[in-house]
């Protein structure tokens, strides 16, 4: 007799079985709910997207563009009072962890393409500093270094100094900051606390290196979701018109339908729609709830002749950095950057500003994704410029060697959106990233299944991603819509010559 569990598993397993598109998106959201589907027993789960990101191993390099494709993404346990992110970025840990030794223990011909050239590491846990611009820590910093005590990770936090005073909040905690340096160095984190040499040239250097956290070679790490997914049987259809959804409707007894670019119309049973920034466009009513806006980012290609630059900046002696990220001090630079890869590029990103690029859909004026924009708007690149100037003056010699713009899914309260779709019985959306989704790939998918199956108010991330509006005067920037200073049109876009430092 199944329990009323298994028996709404039973009757969603039922539904899937004669499914033949549930999931849309093979990005980072639809690529851990289609395995975690299959892996939680449902059949004929289908993945569409209308670019062929297997055959390019989601290679930024090769045109794909999404957010799941690039060069690396951070991973942070560092989130502030929201706890909760905090306790899903350790358990995916836990599983990056796996998938690294996995990987290292497989034959050539059992991995994905991707993963024979080169390095087949998909996370390095190589350090994350996080250096404040000014002299001052921020209540993120703060807040984050309290909520790490709670859980008992505290001890992988290292202050870059002894000056205990901006962290008088606890006993414990000031027992623990007066051996920062000590602990660094016992543990071998010394050299990575103040990589930019900041106390010795500005006398003062206000960061925290979290020793557990790091970064995940981002092509590699989808191109191995994808493959697990495969082997645990979900179909991938991948292609610029038998992958491209462009409709999603009703049949007359109430089934979704899936209608694609080659004119095929496919009924379901479940669909979820995980388009990353193309979300809203296919969805029009999530317009108010959703945002897509673009990241700023650029590389320096380090040269092969300059063995000193590769090995400073290694994953071995080089963190993943941020300077003056949301400080709400005055001094936000929101700026990150990462080591170098296997092939000598480093990446740095802009944060300060999204960019919003509003068209017209389906009527509505919706901000949707802008194709093949290689080019970014001049604030970022003299961001990035004055980043790298400061911190790194020997890598402004060398100049850029590229720039793109990636598309983000911003929610308005930057928490994730899974849930079922008012008014479209049976169509799902799964998104809404907001700039921090990547980390959860290979555990993001358990928490989505609980939410499909219907579970979703009893669990705190169900209740955390459901669809949800606000009347907040400041709702994460969604307010401005297409007359907002940040709108892309309305910028002045760097050339190459702005490359040069
Ligand atoms: C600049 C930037 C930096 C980031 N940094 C970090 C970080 O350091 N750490 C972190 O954890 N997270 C980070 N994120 C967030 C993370 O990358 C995203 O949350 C995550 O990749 C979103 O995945 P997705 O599947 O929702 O979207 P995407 O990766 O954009 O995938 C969407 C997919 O849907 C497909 N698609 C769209 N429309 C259609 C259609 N009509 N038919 C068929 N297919 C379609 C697209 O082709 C694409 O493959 C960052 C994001 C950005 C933009």
């Amino acid at each position: 007799m199944p329990s009323g569990t298994e028996k709404a598993k039973e009757k969603f397993m039922q539904g899937v079985e004669k499914t033949r598109a549930p999931a849309e998106g093979s990005g980072v959201f639809g690529l851990s709910t289609a395995l975690w589907l299959a892996r939680s027993g449902y059949r004929r789960v289908t993945v569409f997207d209308m670019q062929d990101t297997a055959s390019a191993g989601y290679d930024p390099g090769a045109g794909i563009e999404s957010a799941s494709a690039d060069i690396n993404k951070i991973i942070r346990f560092s989130y502030g009072s929201k706890i909760e992110y905090q306790r899903l970025a350790s358990q995916a840990a836990e599983i990056w962890d796996e998938w690294n030794r996995d990987i290292a223990g497989l034959a050539e011909d059992e991995l994905p393409e991707v993963l024979r050239r080169g390095q087949r590491q998909l996370w390095y846990k190589c350090g994350f500093l996080r250096m404040g611009a000014g002299s001052e820590f921020s209540d993120f910093e703060l807040q984050t270094l309290r909520n790490m005590e709670k859980e008992g990770i505290r001890d992988t936090q290292f202050k870059s100094d002894d000056d205990a005073g901006e962290f008088l909040v606890s006993e414990v905690l000031l027992a623990f900051v007066a051996a920062h340096i000590e602990r660094a160095e016992r543990n071998g984190w010394a050299h990575k606390l103040d990589v930019c040499r900041r106390r010795e040239r500005f006398g003062v250097h206000k960061a925290v290196l979290d020793s557990s956290a790091g970064f995940v070679v981002a092509y590699k790490a989808c191109a191995w979701a994808q493959h697990l997914a495969r082997k645990a049987g979900v179909e991938f259809i991948l292609d610029r018109e038998k992958g491209k959804v462009v409709g999603i409707d009703m049949t007359d007894h109430h089934k979704p339908v899936v209608r694609t670019a080659d004119g095929v119309a496919r009924e379901g049973d479940l669909i979820v729609v995980a388009g990353g920034g193309w979300t809203a466009g296919l969805l029009p009513e999530a317009e108010g709830l959703i945002e897509t806006t673009a990241g700023s980012v650029a590389t320096i290609q380090l040269p092969k002749d300059r063995p000193d630059l590769w090995d400073r900046f290694s994953p071995e002696n080089f963190p993943v950095v941020t300077w003056g990220m949301s400080e709400g001090t005055g001094n936000d630079k929101d700026i990150y950057s990462f080591p170098r890869d296997e092939n000598g590029i480093i990446k740095i990103g802009f944060r300060k500003t999204k960019w919003t690029n509003y068209s017209d859909v389906a009527g509505k004026s919706i901000s949707v994704p802008k194709a093949a924009e290689k080019n970014i708007p001049m604030p970022a690149i003299e961001g990035i410029k004055e980043y790298i100037s400061v911190n790194f003056p020997e890598l402004a010699g060398l100049g850029l060697s590229s720039t793109w713009l990636c598309w983000y899914t911003d929610s308005i309260d930057n928490s994730f959106v899974v849930d079922f779709v008012p008014g479209r019985p049976r169509v799902a959306v799964c998104s809404g990233g907001s700039g921090h989704g990547f980390k959860f790939l290979p555990i993001l998918g358990r928490e989505v299944v609980k939410i499909l199956e219907g579970k979703g108010d009893q669990t705190v991330y169900g209740q955390m991603w459901k669809w949800r509006a606000s009347t907040a005067e400041k709702r994460n920037g969604l307010e401005e819509g297409e007359e907002g200073p940040r709108a892309l049109e309305k910028q002045q876009m760097a050339s190459r010559e702005d490359w040069v430092f």
